[in-house]
């Protein structure tokens, strides 16, 4: 795909024709992922009487969930007849891990195999008084942002709504977060207290996914955060906006990273067919923004390309009226981007401008940038040989050093080049 092309979305079920939920290592049927009422219909389709079915529904979402059981067997609180029933017609499978890497800084990610071959890459971000995991929602993404290394991947498929809750089950696992006898984590002190939809992949081109697996991730008897902890971020799918609002209710970050349609268009190409404007307006009639339920503006700090004080006060005269803060994401490197990061006195005086208007302008701390992990570094490309964090962080010094094989005239060429 050339540079700057604006992709159709990927198929929204790509398995649609079979079950979605067909288990790739087996024919049973895989339970993760299922909305209440498609694991009712699986049930009483085969044999659990009507009346029982709610029950039967809420007492295997909880041990799913609530309990990281992965065995019918482990179910203590069913028959054993049941628990034979359900282990002959269906499984519970999350991916599985291929790789994890953990940061000096705490950081995890996990490099996870799915079905199909495919990798996904999950990332857990601890910090003192929460710990976020940054989810995926396709393997790669269809837009291909010129900063952002998810966009260089050129196999793209949406995961199915198992993938994605799947993705904090095995972080779960990973975390050894799982009740143990007298140990009741509130919300706060969960170690997964927060999720963002942050990972690789547009959230809002796989939507119907996406909303079943954040609905497990809010109910009482799922996961149960709260729709505040979790944050859905788009690079401005503005049509989906209203559906976002009204079917999963979530908090919502805006890859905004631009004030004028020429540099967005670059910068961020799905521009072209939802403007800046367009996608104001479509935020502006988000239900329930407030002071307390703000939306994020992401803006990706890029030397001399979105960076000057006139982009600071032309931001906040666009944002005005929008209960908002604005998230500054310094930059992340990736092998071959085209692209800098601001100084961080440019940064500091961005932001100050931003506060002054009365917006909250947070840095973002790049984590895990040792294991690539932070904002837009994931990628997962089995085809291709991977270089390790320890080849990328090398290349980077040899980059600093001026060292002509990695020099900027040469960058673009392994990575997707961009016009500046
Ligand atoms: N596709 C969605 C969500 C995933 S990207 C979206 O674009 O919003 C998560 C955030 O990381 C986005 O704000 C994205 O713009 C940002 N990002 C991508 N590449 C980056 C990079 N190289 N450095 C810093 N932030 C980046
Ligand atoms: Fe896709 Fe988001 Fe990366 Fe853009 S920034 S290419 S929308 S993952």
């Amino acid at each position: 795909m050339m540079q700057g092309e604006i992709a159709a979305p990927a198929p929204s079920r790509p398995n649609a024709k079979g079950n979605p939920n067909a288990s790739p290592r087996s024919l049973k049927v895989n339970l993760v992922g299922m909305t209440r009422t498609e694991l009712r219909r699986e049930l009483t389709s085969r044999g659990t009487p009507e009346d029982k079915a709610n029950m039967r529904v809420a007492q295997i979402w909880q041990w799913i969930y609530q309990k990281g059981v992965r065995e019918f067997q482990a179910m203590t609180n069913l028959a054993k007849d049941y628990r034979k029933f359900l282990h002959e017609h269906f499984s519970i499978e999350a991916p599985s891990v291929s790789r994890r890497l953990v940061s000096s800084d705490g950081t995890r990610k996990y490099l996870l195999r799915i079905g199909s071959g495919h990798e996904i890459e999950t990332v857990y971000i601890p910090d003192a008084d929460r710990g976020t995991l940054c989810v995926s929602s396709q393997v790669g993404c269809t837009l291909n942002c010129s900063f952002c290394y998810t966009g260089t991947q050129p196999l793209v498929r949406n995961l199915t709504a198992a993938e994605i809750v799947g993705q904090i089950l095995v972080a779960r696992d990973d975390l050894d977060e799982w009740p143990k006898p007298g140990r009741h984590p509130k919300n706060e002190t969960r170690l997964i207290s927060n999720i963002v939809l942050m990972g690789m992949g547009e959230p809002l081109y796989n939507f119907e996914n996406v909303r079943d697996a954040m609905k497990i991730a809010m109910d009482n008897e799922g996961i149960s955060l709260s729709k505040r902890r979790i944050t859905l971020s788009t690079s401005g799918v503005a049509p989906m906006l209203a559906r976002t609002g009204d079917e999963i209710g979530c908090r919502l970050a805006i890859s905004f990273h631009a004030t004028t349609d020429e540099v967005r268009d670059r910068l961020v190409p799905i521009n072209r067919k939802w403007n800046i404007k367009t996608l104001l307006d479509a935020i502006r009639n988000y239900p329930d923004l407030s002071n307390s339920d703000r939306v994020t503006f992401e803006y990706v700090m890029i030397k001399d390309v979105n960076d000057s004080l006139e982009d600071a006060y032309r931001l906040v005269n666009l944002i005005r009226g929008i209960p908002s803060k604005v998230n500054l994401i310094p930059f992340n490197e990736w092998p071959g981007a085209p692209y800098e990061r601001s100084d961080p006195e440019q940064i500091r005086k961005f932001a100050h401008v931003v506060y002054k208007a009365g917006y909250a302008s947070p840095v973002r701390t790049p984590r895990g940038e040792d294991i690539m992990a932070a904002c837009g570094q994931l990628k997962s490309d089995t085809a291709k040989q991977r270089r390790s964090p320890l080849q990328f962080a090398e290349s980077r010094k040899l980059a600093q050093a001026g060292h002509p094989k990695f020099s900027a005239s040469n960058r673009s060429a392994a990575g997707k080049a961009a016009s500046r």
